[in-house]
C-alpha cells in the first residue's frame, strides 16, 4: 500500500465537504457574531430536529455537556452516581470535580456497556443518576435502565459521546434518556474543527437551568441565579457542524457498512472477537474496537505494516491514581480489566475506501 492509511482521516473529510464548510465559515466571519451567533441557534434546532429531543443546547465540549447536566440535577458533594470505569475519563471526573463519588459496576463482556443486572444492587439513598456510555456507538440497554431509574427516582445521562446517530430500538441516540450529553471533538462521529458538545433532553425545567449554566448561571444579563460556568460553543464550530450535518446520513450509513465489512471479515479469526450488537439497535463505530487474546502480538502485526492502531482504553477508571480513592466499586470489575486487557481499535472514518480496508483486514493473516 502506497498511500498512508489515516487511522480518522479528517482531510478527506474536508475535501469531500469543502465548498459546503468554507462557505458556512466565512458566513460567520462576514457577520462578526463569533459569540452565540445565530448558528448557534439553527444548529440546536437541526439537532433537535434530527433526535426529535425536545431541547438541544450547544455547549463548549462533551465534558462540559456532562458537568452541566450533573450541576443541572443539583449533583452535591458525597452523592453517588452510578457508571462504569471502562469509558473515557472525562465520564467520571466530571463526578469527582462536584465532590460526588463515581460508583463502578461491571461491564458486559460482549458490548462493553454497563452490565444492567449489576445497576440496582449499586443504588444507595444517596444515588442520584445512573451515566451509561453508549461505548464505541453502540447504545446500552437504556429501556432496562430507564425502568430501574424511574422505580428509584433517579435521573439518566446518556454519554452519547461516541454514538451520534446510533438508533435504538426506533429512536435515536441522545433521545433516549433524561439527559444526553455528545461531543464534536474532531475524531467523533459528528464533529467540528475544535472542541464541542451538546446536552438534549426533553424536560423543559432542565433545559432552561443548563442553558443558564451554560452562561455563568445568569437568567438575564449580569443578573446570577445559579453558579454556572463558561460553556458557550462558539458559532464559528456551529458553523463546521451544520456543514457537516448535511453529509451525516450518508456518513452514518458508510461507517456501518464499513464496520459490517470488518465484522465479517475478521469474526472467524482465531484469537479475535468481533463487539457485539444487539439486533435492536445500530452502533455507529465510534470507535471500531476489537477484542483480542493476545492483543501485543497482533498490534505488531499491524503496525508493522503501517495500519495505524489505538488502544480504548488501556487502563480502566477504578485503578487510575486520580480515581483509586475516591471511587465506590460495587461487586468485581472482572469483564472491565479483562476487556481492557484485549481491546484493540482500527482505522475508522466514512471515508475509508475498499481497497484500503482490505489491506487492513490482509495483514490479519500475513
Ligand atoms: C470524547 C468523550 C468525552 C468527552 O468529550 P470532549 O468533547 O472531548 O470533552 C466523554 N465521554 C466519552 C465516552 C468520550 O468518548
Amino acid at each position: 500500500m502506497t498511500k498512508k492509511i489515516e487511522f480518522i482521516d479528517l482531510k478527506a473529510q474536508y475535501r469531500h465537504l469543502k465548498e459546503k464548510v468554507d462557505e458556512r465559515i466565512s458566513q460567520v466571519l462576514e457577520h462578526g457574531q463569533f459569540i452565540m451567533g445565530p448558528e448557534v441557534r439553527e444548529l440546536e434546532q437541526k439537532l433537535e430536529e434530527y433526535t426529535s429531543a425536545k431541547h438541544c443546547i450547544t455547549v463548549s465540549s462533551g465534558t462540559e455537556a456532562l458537568l452541566i447536566s450533573l450541576m443541572a440535577l443539583g449533583v452535591k458533594p458525597s452523592d453517588e452516581i452510578i457508571t462504569t470505569a471502562f469509558t473515557f475519563v472525562a465520564t467520571a471526573e466530571v463526578i469527582a470535580l462536584l465532590g460526588a463519588i463515581p460508583v463502578f459496576v461491571d461491564v458486559e463482556p460482549d458490548t462493553c456497556n454497563i452490565d444492567v443486572s449489576k445497576i440496582e444492587g449499586a443504588i444507595t439513598s444517596k444515588t442520584r443518576a445512573i451515566i451509561p456510555v453508549s461505548l464505541y456507538g453502540q447504545v446500552a440497554d437504556m429501556d432496562e435502565i430507564n425502568e430501574i431509574a424511574s422505580r428509584h427516582g433517579i435521573a439518566v445521562i446518556e454519554d452519547a459521546a461516541q454514538s451520534f446517530g446510533a438508533s435504538y430500538r426506533g429512536k435515536r441516540s441522545c433521545n433516549v434518556s433524561t439527559i444526553a450529553c455528545t461531543s464534536f471533538f474532531p475524531s467523533k462521529p459528528l464533529g467540528c474543527y475544535g472542541d464541542g458538545g451538546a446536552i438534549f433532553t426533553d424536560n423543559s425545567d432542565l433545559a432552561k437551568i443548563m442553558r443558564e449554566i451554560r452562561v455563568h448561571g445568569q437568567e438575564r444579563r449580569y443578573y446570577h441565579t445559579r453558579i454556572g460556568v463558561g460553556g458557550r460553543m462558539d458559532t464559528i464550530q456551529c458553523a463546521v457542524v451544520l456543514a457537516k450535518l448535511e453529509n451525516l446520513d450518508w456518513e452514518i450509513d458508510q461507517r456501518i457498512k464499513i464496520g459490517s465489512r470488518y465484522v465479517n471479515a475478521l469474526g472467524n479469526i482465531e484469537g479475535v472477537r468481533t463487539l457485539g450488537v444487539r439486533d435492536d439497535r445500530t452502533c455507529v463505530w465510534g470507535q471500531f474496537t476489537l477484542l483480542c487474546e493476545d492483543r501485543e502480538a497482533i498490534l505488531e502485526k499491524l503496525n508493522r505494516v503501517g495500519v495505524p492502531t489505538a488502544v480504548h482504553y488501556p487502563i480502566p477508571l477504578h485503578i487510575q491514581p486520580a480515581y483509586v480513592n475516591s471511587c465506590r466499586i460495587v461487586g468485581n470489575l472482572t469483564q472491565t480489566e479483562k476487556v481492557a486487557h484485549q481491546v484493540l481499535s482500527l482505522p475508522m472514518h466514512p471515508y475509508l475506501g475498499t481497497s484500503e480496508q482490505e489491506f487492513i483486514i490482509a495483514a490479519f493473516s500475513q
